[in-house]
């Protein structure tokens, strides 16, 4: 156990003595700092530790609000419903004006009516206006700020930002300096930051943390606490090597599962879609958002037959939207002919899947289309039944966490102890499998769709274990796998 002087948490605003080495110093001194070495009791003071925070909380704000508040589960402990908080005046927020206020609890995690849909454009007109009518300047800025300027951020980004954000009041709200976090000041910051590690926030999060501050800055149009070049990286390079950040293990899928899953025998309706998923997520090295995303519309089947016949039984997939691709510029990856197309050509048919009439892609190829059904929609109520009604709505794609929910039902009914893959399992896989086959990277990528070159080895780790062994099989002569 080492002591040390240094500042004091958490009691929320306290007076200080400034001690005469701190004054010169610049530095403030209270009590005395204990380290504890011993993990039991370094986890035993983050737990009072968290309970101390929530307890400020609440001393902080009016009796009537601290009732009404919602934990969220995290490691620092964080406030779900901030809203109830927008017009109190206490723990600083009193002394904020309220421009900077708006900002503190403004929420972008809807979807804007522009966004919903989907890469077409809605029509947009006054509310009572008369048909043609001109919108004023402020108004159309005000539309391009509320409905447009939001989708610099994936959705997925926005809702993680505004989770995280939530952590960020709860700091302020604790130690009763609201008015500190916007703008925020590099050692409120570097405050902040302490006070989250102690709280088991890890490295990875802590860079979620930083970078929905420094957005939070960016949206109401004021100077990040990190503006300075390099000083993000800096603070992660430190944070990281105290905390260090091991990757989770994560296979990849294997060709080896794609085969026992394709030839599974008398597969039900439902592990067909399963399996069909996850081999067509592997062979695009899909996200499992796009796998959500696919329509019957984006099936291509013959796609390259005019340029060679030989092509005219494979397949082509477009992915009209994908992180890297955000520029919509679609991409179509392709799929060789045999047994996978054979299934699913079946299942598609089995299913009554279908591309409509009405189908808007030929014009939009970069919109998701309103009238095709998903090539993988969600069972209703459990029931197998295909849809094959006539003049019915499209069907309701899966949800992302179904898709991942797959992966893991699909490597059960193959035998393989699903705990270490999951939706992320299929992106690896794809990726995984071409470099072991030493598919050149431009031409991987195409596949993949990562725009830069080196994006896509963050997917080959873990690489597929058997090459791990490679190393060990030159050293020692033993006959390779
Ligand atoms: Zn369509």
């Amino acid at each position: 156990m080492q002591v040390c002087g240094a500042a004091s948490l958490p009691v929320p605003a306290v007076d200080v003595d400034v001690t005469a080495r701190g004054r010169q110093a610049g530095l403030m001194e209270v009590d005395s700092i204990l380290y504890h070495g011993d993990p039991a009791a370094a986890k035993l003071v983050a737990v009072e530790y968290r309970v101390g925070v929530k307890a400020a909380v609440l001393e902080n704000v009016l009796p009537e609000v601290g009732l009404q508040l919602l934990w969220s589960d995290s490691f620092y402990p964080s406030v779900s419903n901030v809203e109830l908080l927008e017009g109190v005046r206490c723990a600083g927020l009193a002394r904020m004006v309220p421009e900077a206020r708006h900002w503190l609890f403004y929420n972008e995690t809807a979807l804007t009516e522009v966004e919903r849909g989907d890469g077409i454009l809605p029509g947009i007109q006054r509310a009572g206006g008369r048909a043609g009518a001109m919108l004023s300047t402020a108004e159309l800025e005000r539309i391009f700020s509320t409905q447009v300027m939001p989708a610099q951020l994936e959705r997925s980004t926005r809702v993680c930002y505004w989770s995280v954000w939530r952590q960020v009041l709860t700091f302020g709200l604790a130690h009763g300096r609201m008015d500190r976090l916007l703008p925020m000041e590099l050692g409120e910051l570097k405050a902040l930051i302490m006070e989250f590690m102690m709280l088991g926030v890890s490295a990875g999060s802590m860079k979620n943390v930083l970078s929905a501050i420094e957005h939070r800055h960016r949206l109401a149009g004021m100077v990040p606490p990190l503006v300075e070049r390099l000083a993000f990286k800096r603070i992660m390079k430190a944070v990281s090597s105290v905390s260090g950040t091991p990757s989770r293990l994560r296979f990849p899928i294997g060709s080896h599962h794609l085969w026992k899953l394709m030839r599974l025998s008398y597969p039900s309706l439902m592990e067909r879609q399963v399996i069909l998923i996850v081999c067509t997520g592997t062979v695009c090295c899909s996200r499992v958002v796009e796998l959500a995303n696919m329509q019957t519309c984006d099936l291509l089947w013959g796609h390259d037959g005019a340029f060679m016949v030989e092509l005219a039984g494979a397949l082509a997939i477009r992915i009209y939207k994908r992180k890297q691709d955000t520029g919509r510029f679609g991409l179509y990856v392709r799929i060789v002919a045999g047994l996978l197309l054979e299934l699913l050509r079946a299942y598609v048919a089995e299913w009554g899947l279908r591309k409509d009439a009405r189908c808007t892609k030929d014009t939009k190829r970069g919109a998701r289309c309103p009238y095709c059904d998903p090539l993988f929609p969600r069972l209703r109520g459990g029931r197998s039944t295909p849809a094959l009604r006539q003049g019915r709505e499209p069907l309701v794609p899966m949800s992302r966490q179904q898709i991942s929910g797959a992966v893991k039902v699909a490597l059960e009914s193959i035998g393989v102890d699903a705990r270490h893959y999951s939706g992320i399992s299929m992106r690896r896989g794809g990726i995984t499998a071409a470099v072991q086959a030493k598919v050149s990277e431009p031409i991987l990528y195409l596949q993949s769709g990562h725009g830069t070159a080196m994006a896509g080895r963050r997917y080959v780790d873990p690489v597929d274990p058997r090459i791990l062994y490679d190393t060990s099989n030159a050293i020692l002569g033993m006959e390779p796998r």
